[in-house]
């Protein structure tokens, strides 16, 4: 039997407190990883704070930044609101791609763009993004580069008791993701996310890591030429990929080459964001 108390926390404050005084306590979101984990009895927290009542962690806007406009998220943005947001497909398309083709509508009507980049699994969609755009990570204690916060396997650069409550996403001049999906869940076996800027193109990968990771030979061949002609040589390395039960080595090197050339494809496809 579990013994865990349920918190429905009204404010950040109150949740940042909350977690403090019980050391065993979760932060709960969608609850659509965190729940299946407590069912599977693979996590008994003493607490469940719930975030869901929190407005400071709530609301989608473009504000101007220093380096031009960013997309700013909340981290309580259910899957289903990034996908139906007028504001993000005008700013950045990609991001509402992507969560469209996360999972089934009843895990995009619960889960949260928060609770799934502070869970980092490594097959999950939205890391690839926040990576592949150099979002920083906002949190109740401070702000993380995407390039800092993706540590490994469900880990990342959180420390105990500190909360996701949104994202800054750069604004791209084009971005596409691709995905090869596991057919049951929905989660990316290889997932490519690609983001053009004025200076600089950024290529993550999802699914086929300890953790999602930027494909560096391959921002570098598109930097200097952004066409598939760039890509038709480029091999990664395949002795760092994982081998499981979704394919070999070998298979997911196909995979991410394959699915890097699609999403390049999508992004070409696509007009060349104009300034505001
Ligand atoms: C059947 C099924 C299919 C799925 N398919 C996909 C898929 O195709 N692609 C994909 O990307 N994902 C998939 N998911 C995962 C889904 O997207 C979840 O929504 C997501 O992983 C977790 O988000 P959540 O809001 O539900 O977080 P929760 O389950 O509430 O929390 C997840 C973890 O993050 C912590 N946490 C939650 N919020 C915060 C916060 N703001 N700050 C710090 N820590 C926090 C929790 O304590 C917990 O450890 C699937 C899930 C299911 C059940």
């Amino acid at each position: 039997m579990y013994e865990t108390t349920y918190l429905r926390a009204a404010s950040l404050d109150e949740a940042l407190a909350a977690l403090r005084e019980h050391e065993e306590a979760r932060p709960l979101s969608g609850g659509m990883t965190l729940i299946p984990t407590l069912k599977q009895r693979l996590a008994a927290p003493s607490h469940l704070v719930d975030l869901t009542r929190i407005d400071a962690m709530r609301g989608v806007s473009v504000e101007s930044g220093v380096d031009g406009d960013v997309l700013r998220v909340g981290a309580l943005t259910k899957h289903a609101e990034v996908a139906a947001s007028p504001v993000i497909a005008a700013a950045i398309p990609a991001l509402s791609q992507l969560a469209s083709v996360i999972a089934d509508p009843q895990v995009r009507n619960r889960g949260t763009m928060g609770g799934s980049v502070a869970n980092n699994d490594p097959a999950a969609d939205y890391p690839s993004a926040v990576l592949g755009l150099g979002a920083q990570v906002l949190t109740s204690q401070r702000r993380i580069a995407a390039d800092d916060f993706f540590v490994d396997t469900f880990e990342t650069a959180l420390e105990p008791g500190e909360l996701v409550t949104g994202f800054e996403y750069p604004i791209p001049l084009r971005a596409a993701y691709a995905k090869f999906r596991q057919p049951a869940s929905g989660y990316a076996i290889v997932g490519v996310f690609i983001a053009q800027f004025a200076d600089a193109v950024r290529v993550a990968v999802t699914g086929a890591g300890a953790s999602v990771f930027r494909w560096f030979d391959a921002e570098n061949a598109l930097a200097t030429d952004l066409s598939e002609a760039a890509l038709a040589n480029l091999k990664i390395d395949r002795s760092t990929l994982p081998e499981d039960a979704n394919g070999s080595a070998a298979y997911r090197a196909h995979l991410i080459e394959t699915y890097t050339r699609r999403s390049l494809q999508a992004l070409l496809a696509q007009p060349l964001r104009q300034p505001a």
